[in-house]
């Protein structure tokens, strides 16, 4: 049975259907990764998923269970945004603490947890800074941890890297490989970037106007796009 599945989604905005029927069943630890031009869904998918947005039509299954009803909160995923959205007020470690605090987890606990995530990701000297003391690449790290530390069933990563220099970039690709393999948690990643599709996915989904276009292996979509709108994304280095 798959881990992931949505059945059918359709999201509407007034008379703009947005997502337009999509369908997708993932695997317990899958790294999924959507693919697609600017403004054709890719976030509000994300959203749907994570129960920040409500599905028009159609079914959200996540471990087994319908979800389509239920709270963000009580989905099991944990969402990272291409602009970090940190709590600019907050010290690194109230900002991974604050969703543990919400949910009244354990005070040592909540302490054990940022403590490991800290260290996974190499932030333990900056959990007493605010984000503006820190790099983007820093910011990006503890929103990644701030993810971390829930534990979720699901990561849902939005353009998570776009906001960073090339280099970075292909660093904190290879950390994200890592922390897949590290967690083996089920991923779905939303990406501009064709080598972080290719280099992350299990699978890509490409999506075009709400609609998927192809589902496939990396190789398989390189190898055998369905069509030139497909090969135009997968195919050419862009
Ligand atoms: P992507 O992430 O692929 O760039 P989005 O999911 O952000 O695309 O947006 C898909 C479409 O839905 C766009 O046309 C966008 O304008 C529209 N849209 C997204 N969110 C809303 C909203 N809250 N209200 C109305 N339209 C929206
Ligand atoms: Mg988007």
């Amino acid at each position: 049975m798959s881990y992931l599945a949505l059945d059918q989604v359709v999201k509407r905005f007034g008379a703009h259907t947005v997502i337009d029927g999509v369908s997708l069943a993932a695997e317990q630890g899958e790294f999924v990764v959507f693919v697609g031009p600017s403004g054709c869904g890719k976030s509000t998918l994300l959203r749907l998923v994570a129960g920040l947005e409500e599905v028009s039509a159609g079914d959200v299954h996540i471990a087994g269970r319908c979800v389509t009803d239920v709270d963000p909160a009580a989905r099991g995923v944990a969402m990272v945004f291409q602009s970090y959205a940190l709590y600019p007020h907050m010290s690194v470690r109230q900002n991974m603490a604050f969703g543990m605090r919400m949910a009244r987890a354990p005070k040592p606990e909540i302490e054990r947890r940022i403590t490991e995530a800290a260290r996974i990701l190499q932030i333990e000297n900056l959990l007493d800074r605010r984000p503006r003391e820190l790099s983007g690449g820093q910011r990006q790290r503890v929103a990644i941890g701030r993810a971390i530390v829930r534990d979720p069933k699901i990561f849902l990563f939005d353009e998570p890297l776009s906001n960073l220099d090339a280099e970075l970039r292909g660093q904190m690709r290879i950390e994200i490989a890592r922390l897949h393999r590290t967690f083996g948690a089920t991923m779905v990643y939303v990406t501009h970037d064709q080598v972080e599709a290719m280099t992350l996915a299990d699978r890509i989904v490409v999506l075009r106007a709400g609609r998927v276009e192809q589902i496939g292996s990396p190789a398989q979509l390189y190898d055998s796009p369905a069509n030139t709108f497909v090969a135009g994304f997968i195919g050419s280095p862009r």
